[in-house]
């Protein structure tokens, strides 16, 4: 046990000593495992190095203050005249600099906006899943920025013109044109206050000038609002379309976004959300009139990823916290990790997020490849909105299980449990929350009946015969397949996802987890709490190892 001080009334015995300075890559098998078997092997030693930079007690602690001190909100300068910029601390700038440095907002791309080659998303996503462990707010715009190159390849011309800016490793914070700038950021607004879901009800008016729009109204929610563009939502003349607004016009002025005010969040409280109205903002049009949804859909697919990413990244950071605490801490002349029934719970967790860790891999594989394979461009269709519903809405109760792991400790702001606890809804409420993302599976399967059905095929082949595959197999297409399908949406994309998950783990080559997975998810109803799946009886030991060295 680790010396403790002595206070004037007592010496200080059995606290864990902080989880801090370690190799966020090494101490990760089922990551490893993941990113090898999904073609990532030659990322496996860069991985690590980044792994050891994400995981100093350093960064932890300035994921603390980017939290702690929020960004705020400078609508005007001293004078009276409106300014409308957000100040950040100076460790949210640490980060985003750092991320930015990783090109964790652009590496999948190459310097002319195609797709980078594989195995560029698995490359980054590994990265993504550490740094979500450390800090996610700042995740924001990182993710938006990567994301919106591929809407903004509806309209080649400007995407030429903002790629060098979009591309580049330097993080520029300075208030200026984004021509005149190292490196730029890229936003997105949909939601106004009538909806965010139904964005076919958006009253924001664009009227053409010359080549140009301008746009007048607002969105209700528009995050990281330093950004030097934001791709916008608005009513043409020929129907919602989507725009490209920057923050400064192009003849060098500041463009008409009036910021109103900063949401007051549960969590995500380094990264800025904000309620502007536009004033005749300047914008360039992106894609067709009329074909905005259409548009902006190709940015919201990777957004989508990048929540399940974040999930599982931000259940990885738990589930360490639990099993670091229960291996110190002990109760009753045990450590808590020695008590059979603590073992069954943070087992069972650790199982949990081998499934999520193995599905979420497996899916940024489908992207690296669907460019030129059909029957994965069909995978990333069906499996993203499924992935992002499950992985997204099982992070918040996962997260408060390992909370409770660590007792009160587990409660109070300076430990890390509270933070990811608050940040979790987000990822499942954000680019589309749980109910759409089921509709959005079912519009997949009636839209491409035949692709879908080659994509539930070739999860129960990789399952291979795992318990319990073939009748869930059989489960989701019976239910999605009837008059009832969209009251039965949730259940069937639960276990799609499943399944799934049972298949990437097969796949990976875990068969032992990948058996445990399905007996313990597919075969048999889970249930609700942790700890209370039937593992054999030296399951814990293997899946702890697996999940962080002793
Ligand atoms: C911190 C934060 C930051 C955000 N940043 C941005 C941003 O940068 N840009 C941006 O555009 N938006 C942003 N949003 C908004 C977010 O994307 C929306 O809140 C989200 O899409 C849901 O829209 P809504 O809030 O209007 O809810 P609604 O659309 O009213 O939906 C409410 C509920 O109804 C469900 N629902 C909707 N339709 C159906 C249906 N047909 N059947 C069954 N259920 C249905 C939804 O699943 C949801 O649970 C942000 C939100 C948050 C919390």
């Amino acid at each position: 046990m680790t010396a403790l001080p002595r206070f004037d009334t007592h010496d200080v015995f059995n606290q864990t000593p902080l989880y801090r300075d370690v190799d966020l890559f090494a101490s990760d098998r089922p990551l490893q495992e993941a990113v090898a078997a999904n073609g990532g092997t030659g990322e496996l030693a860069a991985c690590s190095a980044f792994g050891q930079r994400w995981g100093s007690g350093d960064l932890m602690a300035a994921a603390r203050l980017a939290n702690e001190n929020e960004p705020k909100l400078k609508v005007f300068d001293a004078t009276g005249f409106r300014q409308d910029v957000v100040e950040f601390h100076p460790a949210y700038h640490a980060f985003m600099a750092a991320s930015m440095e990783a090109g964790l907002h652009a590496m999948t791309w190459n310097a002319d906006g195609k797709r980078g080659a594989a195995p560029a998303e698995i490359a980054r996503a590994a990265r993504y899943y550490m740094v979500a462990q450390i800090e996610s707010g700042h995740m924001c715009p990182i993710t938006m920025t990567r994301a919106s190159v591929a809407a903004l390849a509806a309209e080649p011309a400007l995407l030429q013109r903002l790629m060098p800016g979009i591309s580049s490793r330097r993080y520029d914070p300075s208030f200026r044109p984004w021509s005149e700038k190292a490196g730029i950021t890229v936003g997105m607004g949909m939601t106004e206050k009538q909806g965010g879901t139904d964005v076919r009800a958006n009253t924001t008016q664009a009227r053409p000038d010359g080549e140009e729009y301008r746009i007048t109204g607002h969105k209700w929610f528009m995050s990281a609002p330093m950004s030097d563009l934001f791709l916008v939502l608005a009513q043409a003349p020929g129907g919602l379309t989507c725009f490209a607004m920057p923050r400064f016009a192009p003849a060098g002025n500041i463009n008409g976004l009036r910021f109103q005010r900063l949401k007051d969040k549960l969590g995500n409280r380094s990264n800025a959300s904000s309620e502007v109205e536009f004033a005749d903002a300047f914008a360039w049009r992106v894609g067709e009139e009329g074909r905005g949804v259409r548009t902006i859909i190709e940015m919201v697919q990777l957004t989508r990823l990048d929540c399940a990413i974040a999930s599982a990244g931000l259940m990885r950071m738990a589930l360490v916290q639990a099993i670091h605490h229960t291996r110190h801490r002990t109760a009753f002349q045990k450590h808590l990790a020695d008590h059979p029934l603590m073992r069954a719970v943070t087992a069972d967790m650790a199982l949990e997020l081998e499934g999520v860790t193995a599905l979420v891999m497996r899916l940024c594989r489908s992207f690296d490849q669907a460019p030129g394979e059909r029957n994965e461009a069909a995978r990333a269709r069906l499996l993203t909105p499924a992935v992002k519903y499950w992985v997204c809405k099982t992070a918040p109760s996962f997260i408060y299980e390992a909370m409770e792991c660590l007792g009160g400790n587990g409660y109070v702001e300076e430990g890390v449990l509270a933070r990811l606890y608050r940040e979790a809804p987000v990822n499942a409420i954000w680019e589309g929350s749980g109910n759409v993302m089921c509709l959005d599976v079912l519009r997949a399967l009636t839209r491409e009946p035949d692709a879908a059905g080659a994509v539930l095929q070739a999860l129960v082949r990789d399952c291979a015969g795992l318990p319990g595959s073939a009748e869930a197999a059989g489960v989701i297409k019976e239910s999605l397949a009837g008059a009832d399908s969209e009251v039965r949406a949730r259940a069937a994309v639960e276990t799609l996802a499943l399944l799934a998950a049972a298949a990437a783990l097969a796949e990976n080559g875990t068969s032992r987890i990948a058996e445990l997975f399905a007996r313990t998810r597919l075969a048999s109803r889970r249930s609700a709490m942790y700890g209370a799946a039937a593992l054999d009886s030296d399951a814990p030991a293997h899946v702890l190892a697996r999940a962080l060295p002793d």
